[in-house]
């Protein structure tokens, strides 16, 4: 898997910052992953071939293309959307037990959708 970071009006053309964000990079076509159009799969047990590496993909070639080149022809491998992924990585660094961090994730996100929506 790999994140890599953007400009921000990389990725958003309206921002007015010059901050630098990350975001996952579809391991097929080596563009970012700007839309839930995604899947990820982090485990593979096929014959002798285990792979533990975290894969993602854009839905559709891309997942296709990836499926064809690491030997995946006929869809053993877990795949799951995207949001999946986000929302394990929130739960295992334990953000949502400690109510500071939560609190502040839940606002942040609370504050994103509303400049977004403004
Ligand atoms: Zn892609």
């Amino acid at each position: 898997m790999s994140i890599k970071l953007y400009e921000e009006k990389e990725l958003y053309p309206d921002a007015e910052t010059n901050a630098f964000c990350p975001a996952f990079i579809c391991e097929w076509c080596g563009n970012p992953v700007t839309r839930p159009n995604a899947l990820y799969f982090w485990y593979i047990n096929k014959g002798r071939y285990i792979d533990r590496q975290i894969h993602v993909a854009h839905k559709g070639l891309c997942e296709k293309q990836l499926n064809n080149k690491i030997g995946n022809n006929d869809n053993m491998q877990m795949w799951d959307d995207i949001t999946d992924l986000l929302i394990y990585l929130i739960v295992n660094t334990g953000i949502l037990d400690d109510e500071r961090y939560s609190e502040s994730l839940f606002k942040k996100l609370h504050d994103y959708i509303s400049n977004k929506n403004e």
